[in-house]
């Protein structure tokens, strides 16, 4: 495996391959990795000829500056995982590389997908999120990239902004990877202790509870069911809704394929994303 730090020194190892047309498949990052970013990896590997994975994380799009503090940073064992996992190319960013001072932010209207959910309860995440990943893209230029269900509405804000770009740029979306017992492998499962791990099994055990009550019960009645038992838990809920898995606008009466709960919840000062296709 290569790391670069410089935009131009990954863009020159990569003009061979694309004068070749090799497939480029690009699975970003902001680090700390887990197995759920290796099976983004995984999939990259079996479709594309070659795999590029970034690690930075981005400062535009936290917008709690405790948060981006806390955010756990370990660049010396995520290229060790990445090297052991076959990634061909790391590009390991600093904030300069990404930003430039010429560089200038995008503001996109992806209304409804960027407004409802984390758009709301996080002002200003998803417009970091489209800064980072349209540049990454314009850095890259990947046939696939690669992205996690489990950020089920920022997959949701990604296809719109390529769709609004034109960026051709094929999204691919993987699968939740969670841990025994059901608790979405996250970076910032690295600042929950052994006791707030037991504590935050309840997220996927509600939406699991919720996936059955869906089968003979409406979408208001599933999530007011999904909203009692995590309010009757330890957890701080943030929000909890039942969506259009295209719009993401929230569902009532009627099921329709693909409708999805989404909760967010805090355990102690972590803050945890979850969801679960229920139909
Ligand atoms: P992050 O480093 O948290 O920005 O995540 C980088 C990518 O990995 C995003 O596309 C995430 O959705 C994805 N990802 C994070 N956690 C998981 C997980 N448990 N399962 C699958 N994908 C994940």
């Amino acid at each position: 495996m290569v790391i670069y730090k410089r935009v131009s020194d990954l863009q020159s190892f990569l003009t061979p391959y694309k004068e070749a047309n090799k497939k480029i498949g690009f699975v970003p990052t902001m680090g700390a990795l887990h197995e759920g970013h290796l099976s983004l990896l995984k999939a990259a590997k079996q479709e594309c000829d070659i795999v590029v994975a970034s690690v930075f994380v981005n400062p535009t799009q936290f917008n709690n500056p405790s948060d981006l503090e806390k955010y756990p940073r370990m660049p010396q064992k995520d290229a060790d995982l990445l090297e052991q996992n076959g990634c061909d190319v790391m590009f390991l960013p600093e904030v300069e590389d990404i930003y430039p001072a010429q560089y200038q932010t995008l503001h996109l209207d992806l209304s409804p997908v960027d407004e409802v959910m984390e758009g709301k309860y996080r002002p200003g995440h998803f417009d970091g999120v489209v800064n980072v990943v349209s540049r990454l893209f314009d850095i890259v230029q990947p046939n696939k990239a690669y992205f996690g269900r489990k950020d089920f509405q920022q997959v949701a804000v990604i296809r719109a902004m390529t769709k609004k770009l034109n960026l051709g740029v094929e999204i691919i979306a993987c699968d939740t990877v969670r841990e025994e017992g059901g608790l979405a492998m996250s970076s910032r499962n690295l600042r929950l202790n052994e006791a707030q791990k037991k504590e935050a099994l309840v997220i996927y055990q509600s939406l699991i509870q919720a996936k059955k009550m869906a089968q003979e019960n409406s979408p208001t009645t599933t999530l007011a069911y999904l909203i009692d038992a995590l309010g009757q838990s330890t957890l701080e809920l943030e929000y909890a809704e039942v969506v259009n898995p295209e719009t993401l606008l929230p569902l009532t009466d009627e099921w329709i394929d693909g409708a999805t709960a989404c909760v967010v919840a805090y355990c102690g000062d972590v803050r945890l994303i979850d969801n679960m296709e229920l139909i």
